[in-house]
């Protein structure tokens, strides 16, 4: 009896061990999350008092620009048409960049962002949507992201991910690569190398991806059925490098190209086709054009 008692004692100190470690993580999160969207802001606020003042340099320019850019197409091209949709297969080295670019671009490790968005196409603006306007325009653009408001089921979603070992190595490694995408511009640019490679850039990252999920949900032409409130916002097509075609992408997820007419600029879209044409990426999933016009309603 009294070993029994001994036995339920071990696992309520156990339950209650783990009720501690997920309270932790869950604040940990939570504090990781707040200082994620307020540190940018109070960058971008920086930064244009200084570009008022003169202070800005073309070399703080050119920061900005050489992390925004490779970073932001690890997201698009890397973690979101390679690995969540599986639109293309990259060489393995190219892979291993892309996910490495994604994972600087500090919008979390390659299975979780996977899963959240293999979750929103799966339930897009139904129950279970982790970021639909249904619930107020800003829960869809940024409310979502403080937990737990959502909770991702990469079992569920994004097994692919989950049982790739190079996927399962990056999200082991992510807070180094997420480490790295801090010291090249501090390297580069000392204090004002920070403020733009990381702070600005960081905004900027947030805001695009973020208006992808809002503004994209709400705002723009729907071409195409897909029994969601997905739209095509040709400002967001270029500052998402092509992801902005949001109701083209709903109605063809597993399409490498998001632009599907030639005027749709597509940057992500373009370099998967010059990887294509080194023969770095293979089986690169395209929409026929009698599909393409089978789907049409507008
Ligand atoms: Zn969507
Ligand atoms: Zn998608």
């Amino acid at each position: 009896m009294v070993h029994k008692r001994g036995g339920n004692g071990d696992a309520e100190g156990k339950h209650a061990m783990a009720r501690t470690q997920a309270g932790l993580s869950l604040a940990t999160d939570r504090v990781v999350t707040l200082l994620g969207v307020t540190v940018p802001v109070a960058a971008v606020v920086i930064a244009a008092i200084m570009t008022w003042n003169r202070l800005m340099t073309w070399a703080d320019l050119a920061i900005f620009a050489g992390m925004y850019l490779p970073t932001s197409l690890g997201l698009t091209v890397g973690f979101h048409r390679m690995l969540a949709h599986r639109a293309f297969e990259a060489q393995p080295v190219v892979r291993f960049v892309l996910l490495a670019l994604g994972c600087m671009a500090g919008t979390g490790d390659p299975v979780r962002w996977a899963a959240i968005h293999l979750e929103h196409h799966a339930r897009s603006d139904r129950d279970g949507d982790p970021h639909s306007p249904r619930h107020g325009f800003f829960h869809a653009h940024m409310g979502w992201v403080f937990p737990p408001s959502f909770d991702d089921k990469p079992e569920i979603f994004a097994r692919a991910a989950v049982d790739d070992p190079l996927v399962r190595f990056f999200r082991r490694t992510y807070w180094g690569w997420t480490l790295l995408s801090v010291a090249i511009p501090y390297v580069v640019g000392g204090w004002t190398g920070l403020l733009w490679g990381v702070g600005v850039r960081m905004f900027f990252t947030l805001h695009v991806g973020f208006s992808v999920n809002s503004i994209c949900h709400t705002f723009g032409r729907a071409p195409y059925e897909t029994g969601d409130r997905s739209r095509n916002e040709w400002v967001l097509g270029l500052l998402a490098l092509g992801e902005g075609w949001h109701n083209n992408h709903h109605a063809f997820p597993r399409s490498a190209f998001h632009g599907l007419r030639w005027w749709q600029i597509d940057f992500s879209g373009y370099l998967i086709r010059v990887l294509e044409w080194l023969r770095l990426a293979r089986n690169v999933h395209r929409v026929t054009p009698q599909l393409l016009e089978s789907r049409r309603i507008t």
